[in-house]
């Protein structure tokens, strides 16, 4: 049998970044999965003193392997820079944001955030002096694509319930014709409940009746704040993976940041990138080994002796990662 290596692009980024990567790796070559590992060191300092968010170094990588794992990146204050985020979802058209929340067995969502569009436009404008406009631009086209995506894997994994979140009572034009959309997506999908609830009342509904709620499919901006919402609710921003996914392309990330507060003490929680790596290998088509990279991470929680002080416990980032390690084995 050929023992195929994936070529995936590492971006460990910055701040806690190479210690929750160097952790996500070592825990990924536990698995027995053969990767090869195509480094492209991206930070704050590297894009200032290129003046680019997305130097070529790191496109030509993903350009290559079409799969890329990530760390956070500190976006550098002023000079006008674009998240690094943002310019990897326009620059390799990732449209869907896809981050689930695994708990226990009440809260189990899956939050569908579109990655494109909406007040992420970047079209800011001042109008005259201390008078400014922000663009919101909802297409059709991009709310289609999400709609499908999320109905789409509620249908593969045996998903009950989708729910559209909007202010289309507010925004009527632009948030009416994402509901319209995601309405029309719906009615292909019979065998799936669809509700919409507006995105105030839906903040409420989640802090109070979380297990309720199953799939979620969101504009991008509710999308943002909602997935940190719901992140809080299942133990905070350390514990949470996510993808952004494209046709062809595909990036995973934990949904956090490049946490300045800890970095280099050695106590960054990994779980979360950790888990995005489970996506990544159940997108390469290592079901089994993300399945064991999964269910090891549920055992060092559910023992609770080796969990890091972001969750409640003591130890360090290498004491959790071995932990893992010593599971997934
Ligand atoms: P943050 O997510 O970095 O930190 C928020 C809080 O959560 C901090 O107290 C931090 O210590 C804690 N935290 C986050 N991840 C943790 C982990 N894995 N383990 C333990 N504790 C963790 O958010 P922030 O402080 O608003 O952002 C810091 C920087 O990160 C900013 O420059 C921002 O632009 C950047 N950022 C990058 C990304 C990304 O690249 N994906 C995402 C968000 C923010």
């Amino acid at each position: 049998m050929v023992n195929v290596s994936h070529p995936v692009t590492l971006i460990p980024g910055d701040g806690i970044g190479p210690e929750v990567a160097d952790a996500t790796v070592r825990a990924v070559n536990a698995t027995g999965v053969s990767i090869d590992w195509q480094r492209a060191d991206l930070n704050a300092s590297i894009i200032s003193k290129s003046g680019q968010v997305l130097p070529p170094h790191v496109i030509e990588s993903l350009e290559r392997t079409h799969v890329g794992l990530k760390g956070p990146v500190t976006t550098p204050i002023g000079g006008g820079f674009q998240s690094v985020n943002v310019a990897l979802r326009k620059q390799f058209d990732l449209y869907a944001n896809v981050r689930p929340r695994f708990t226990d067995v009440t809260i189990d969502m899956v939050i569908f955030r579109e990655n494109t569009e909406d007040l992420y436009s970047g079209l800011e404008h001042e109008v005259v002096k201390d008078v400014v406009t922000s663009l919101k631009v909802i297409t059709r086209a991009a709310s289609i694509r999400i709609a499908e995506y999320a109905f789409d894997f509620a249908q593969k994994t045996a998903r009950k319930k989708v729910t559209a979140i909007h202010k289309a009572n507010i925004m009527k034009l632009a948030d009416g014709l994402f509901l319209k959309c995601c309405r029309e997506v719906a009615g292909r999908y019979p065998a799936i409940e669809y509700k919409e609830l507006i995105v105030d009342n839906a903040s409420m509904q989640l802090v109070i009746r979380p297990e309720t709620f199953d799939i979620l499919l969101l504009p991008n901006l509710y999308g943002d704040i909602v997935s940190d919402l719901a992140a809080g609710l299942v133990g905070g921003l350390g514990v949470v993976p996510g993808a952004n996914m494209g046709d062809r392309d595909a990036v995973f990330e934990a949904v956090h940041g490049s946490a300045p507060d800890i970095a280099g003490k050695g106590i960054a929680n990994p779980t979360a990138l950790m888990l995005s790596s489970s996506l990544m290998l159940i997108h390469l088509g290592e079901q089994a080994a993300a399945k064991r990279l999964r269910s090891a991470v549920e055992r060092v929680y559910a023992e609770g002796k080796h969990l890091t002080p972001d969750v409640g416990g003591s130890a360090s980032t290498t004491e959790f990662t071995d932990a893992v390690i010593a599971q997934v084995k």
